[in-house]
């Protein structure tokens, strides 16, 4: 069903304590935690507890959870301390766009220059 944990799903594991992970902030309907392979002095995760493939498939079906996590980006930022800076929040949408792990996250990225366009 639309949104149940899948067995496979690393995303899925991490928010029932099955794989370890560095978590930062939780709340209802998110976890945020630290991505194991940083791309920036401040590289967090923030995924729904639901599982939907990406971005577009949790918009289309919860999207008051996508609200709850761009909150939370800005929760992350200040407790990071990278909002003067300036910060990046992505979600990586669709195999060709980058997206390695298919249960919607979004990344937050700072603590450093970030150019455009990316990559
Ligand atoms: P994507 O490429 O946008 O799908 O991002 C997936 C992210 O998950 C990558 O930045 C990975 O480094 C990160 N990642 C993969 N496995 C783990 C893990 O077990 N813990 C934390 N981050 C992970």
């Amino acid at each position: 069903m639309a949104g149940e944990p899948q067995a496979d799903c690393l995303f899925c594991k991490i928010v029932a304590r099955e794989v370890p992970a560095t978590i930062v902030r939780e709340t209802e309907t998110t976890v945020a935690f630290r991505d194991i392979n940083p791309q920036a002095p401040t590289h967090v995760l923030i995924i729904p507890k639901v599982h939907y493939q990406d971005a577009a498939a949790l918009a289309a079906a919860e999207p008051q959870i996508i609200a709850d996590i761009l909150r939370e980006s800005r929760e992350v930022a200040a407790e990071e301390k990278v909002e003067d800076r300036g910060y990046r929040v992505v979600f990586n949408t669709g195999a060709g766009a980058g997206q390695t792990v298919f249960h919607a996250h979004l990344h937050v990225l700072g603590g450093r220059g970030l150019q455009w366009p990316p990559g």
